[in-house]
């Protein structure tokens, strides 16, 4: 803000009121320009939260929710937000046109779509015994760490983990955490080697 008369910004409250419409937040304000000492008036008005849909993904399920959001707040892909209790990250946001998009206002947004960060990061596991491809789901933790080379046992089956594919690439050196992996491949070792980590406890039930 900036005085009216000579331009500066070193201005001071004196007093402020704030009123509301039933689509808007009205701020009132009296302000002293500490420079020639001008007194004036400045009403700031901003457009009230309102509901916005989303559409929260857990794994293979979904869930329809909304939040409350000021109408001209920016949203971008991969921003979190909290609907209720729960943390969601923003993966697509669908405008009025039927467009995804990967940031706008929201008050062109029809849904916001998103992914939970409450819950455990799932992953497939495919061991590759020459051709007959032994399958699994996990879910671990989000922050887990797997590095390529580590040494896992799943059930009795003992293998090593030779790539990994993420969300955005195949890696074959390195390591990733779990919440970016979509999948782990692996090499069926021998019996009773020592590993590193037992994911068989993580194994998600085929009725989930
Ligand atoms: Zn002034």
């Amino acid at each position: 803000m900036r005085c009216p008369i000579c331009g500066s910004d070193y201005i001071e409250i004196l007093k402020s009121k704030n009123e509301s419409s039933k689509t808007q937040e009205i701020e009132k304000l009296i302000l002293k320009c500490n420079d020639c000492e001008t007194v004036f008036r400045k009403t700031l008005t901003h457009d009230k939260p309102t509901n916005f849909r989303v559409i929260i993904s857990e794994h293979e399920k979904s869930k329809k929710d909304f939040i409350q959001i000021y109408p001209d707040e920016m949203l971008s892909v991969g921003d979190i937000l909290k609907v209720g209790e729960e943390n969601v990250k923003i993966t697509s946001l669908e405008n009025k046109r039927g467009a995804r998009v990967n940031k706008t206002q929201a008050f062109n947004l029809v849904t916001i779509w998103a992914s939970s960060q409450d819950i455990p990061a799932r992953f497939g596991i495919s061991i590759d015994y020459h051709g007959r491809v032994l399958s699994k789901k996990v879910d671990v933790e989000r922050d887990f760490i797997i590095t390529i080379g580590d040494v896992v046992k799943i059930e009795d089956v003992y293998f090593r983990i030779n790539s990994l594919k993420t969300i955005e690439r195949k890696m074959r050196k390195g390591f990733a955490v779990a919440s970016v992996i979509k999948r782990v491949y692996g090499k069926p070792l021998p019996h009773k080697v020592p590993y590193r980590y037992d994911l068989t406890s993580n194994i998600v039930k085929s009725s989930d």
